[in-house]
């Protein structure tokens, strides 16, 4: 072979793995995370995982191919269709939980300081949720197939005023309140 045609052969080869490559990331970042579905046997929401990983690897080789690595009806159901995966299939989006969140955050203010969520970093810093009873939780410890009804029932709350009200409820005898700026608690 003459040295154009190696070029020629390397080329096509880079522009393929380049392709390949980018597939693959976007597969991934489409998949990855805790997904809430509505079970089709049960008409109950869940949560589900994708094999994110084996779909991204798939999607590189130009196969379509999305299986479930975790569900909260696991292992009882184990065995079920995965059915619900024609949801995820149809719009991830709008299953990923992170997206979920973002939008319930995005016009919201907290409920302490009434600051505007904005951009939520999901990497640090996460806001989180107050109960009905007073008490804040982070949305990770919310089971996913729980979240929908959290959502209606919970209020917003910053990451600094989660940290401030996780620290007032261990150590009450160290915090001086000021009642005017929580009445709107009460
Ligand atoms: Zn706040």
């Amino acid at each position: 072979m003459s040295l154009a045609l190696y070029t020629l052969v390397g080329i096509a080869f880079l522009v393929a793995l380049f392709f390949g490559l980018r597939k693959l990331i976007r597969t991934y970042l489409t998949f990855r995370g805790k997904m809430l579905v509505t079970c089709p046997e049960t008409n109950k929401p869940a949560g589900v995982e994708v094999d994110a990983g084996h779909a991204a690897i798939m999607s590189a080789m130009g196969e379509e191919d999305l299986h479930l690595k975790a569900c909260t009806r696991w292992p009882e159901r184990e065995d079920c269709g995965q059915e619900c995966l024609s949801q995820i299939e149809s719009s991830p989006e709008n299953c990923l939980v992170r997206m979920i969140l973002t939008d319930w955050y995005k016009d919201k203010t907290c409920v302490y300081c009434r600051k505007a969520f904005g951009e939520i970093h999901w990497h640090d810093h996460k806001p989180a949720l107050l109960a009905p009873n007073k008490i804040t939780v982070e949305w990770q410890e919310i089971p996913v197939e729980k979240l929908p009804r959290m959502l209606s029932t919970h209020k917003p709350v910053c990451w600094n005023c989660h940290i401030a009200e996780t620290f007032r409820r261990a150590h009450p005898d160290l915090v001086i309140d000021r009642p005017a700026n929580r009445s709107h608690l009460l």
